[in-house]
């Protein structure tokens, strides 16, 4: 699969932040959310649920399309692209009337290879980037297949989410991270960018700097953080949301190291070619120096009539050669051809010097 970034320019940022509430309540909410965010100037993206998946019925579930002029605004007015869930071709088609084209799938979508080939269809020739969340079981394949799906309908600015998976034991976290899965699927998949969400592994806002730094000591590529205006008082999950200060304090402290990829591998050859440079430069100075010390035994022979080869001396220097060599580990046959070369040239040397009046 050949990905492409999911917004042009901003991917190679890192970490790629998204962050917005999990879901649009109110028009007032959203805009505030989004308005500190971009204060902040750390957000790429702007996460909003407009529809939002309930374990059980009879909860919030979302303000549905009344909130998608909302969302509209709120990306208009801060320049911070918007991102929602869409979890059926209805929802994709009132977005799409917003001008909005970023969006996710959420874990309880990607499990279903119906519905995501139901989306896919519907996606097919659009301009839009999408994101992948986890499927809320551990099945690195089912979480690839909508990946794949995607992709074989056009769709190549595409992103994973990691957002731990379901587990039966009480944990502290609320999803488990299964970080292998993460990581094989970055392996498989070259270029697509893994972005971590924490909110939705830890459950609860004490944890959540842990995990995001783990992320990035785990080299993914980003975090989808709930932030919310007032978070305490959210609608659906209160007690992972955090504010949007408390977002930026948490990027603030997370330390990023560098990734080991094509820049650094670049940095480390320059750090070597430079060197070679130098050697060069000191191998010019001791081949000319050398030449000219057999300039003078050129000389000395002439004057005293001794012949050009002294076959003793020559015998001494390449033993003596072959011998060090060996020690420094360099391969025998390269210094027995380097010093017939240098051998032949201080010949031709003291032949032309035997030749001068
Ligand atoms: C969300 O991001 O708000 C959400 C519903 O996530 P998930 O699909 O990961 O549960
Ligand atoms: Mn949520």
């Amino acid at each position: 699969m050949h990905i492409q970034p999911l917004l042009a320019g901003a991917l190679r940022k890192r970490p790629l932040v998204i962050a917005g509430p999990c879901s649009a309540e109110r028009e007032e909410q959203v805009m505030a959310t989004a308005r500190a965010l971009a204060a902040g100037g750390r957000t790429d993206i702007f996460r909003v649920g407009v529809w939002k998946p309930r374990t059980r019925p009879g909860r919030f579930e979302g303000a549905g399309e009344v909130a998608l002029p909302w969302v509209a605004r709120a990306a208009k007015e801060t320049g911070i692209p918007a991102a929602i869930e869409i979890a059926n071709p209805k929802h994709l088609e009132l977005a799409l009337k917003h001008q909005i084209h970023l969006f996710w799938l959420g874990a309880r979508t990607v499990v279903n290879p119906f519905m995501v080939q139901e989306l896919a269809d519907a996606l097919k020739g659009l301009e839009v980037a999408v994101m992948v969340k986890n499927p809320v079981n551990p099945d690195i394949n089912l979480w690839m297949g909508a990946l794949e799906r995607l992709y074989k309908a056009g769709i190549t600015r595409l992103a994973a989410v990691h957002r731990g998976f379901s587990h039966f034991e009480s944990a502290p976290l609320r999803n488990k991270p299964f970080w292998e899965i993460p990581i094989a699927l970055k392996r498989r998949v070259r270029n697509l960018p893994v972005i971590t969400d924490p909110s939705h592994i830890c459950g609860q806002r004490a944890l959540l700097r842990e995990v995001a730094q783990k992320a990035m000591d785990l080299e993914m590529d980003g975090v989808m953080i709930e932030t919310h205006i007032n978070p305490d008082e959210a609608l659906t999950d209160a007690r992972q949301q955090v504010t949007p200060e408390a977002l930026h304090a948490l990027l603030d402290s997370l330390t990023i190291r560098k990734v080991a990829m094509a820049e650094s591998f670049e940095q480390q050859v320059q750090k070597w070619r430079g060197i070679i440079d130098e050697k060069d430069q000191e191998l010019l100075n001791v081949l000319s120096s050398r030449l000219a010390a057999v300039a003078e035994i050129g000389k000395l022979k002439k004057d005293h009539h001794v012949t050009i080869l002294q076959i003793d001396r020559w015998n001494q220097t390449v033993e003596r050669y072959l011998e060090e060599a060996v020690k420094f580990g360099i391969n025998p046959d390269f210094i027995k051809r380097m010093l017939w070369l240098l051998h032949e040239e201080s010949i031709r040397l003291q032949e032309d010097i035997f030749r001068e009046e």
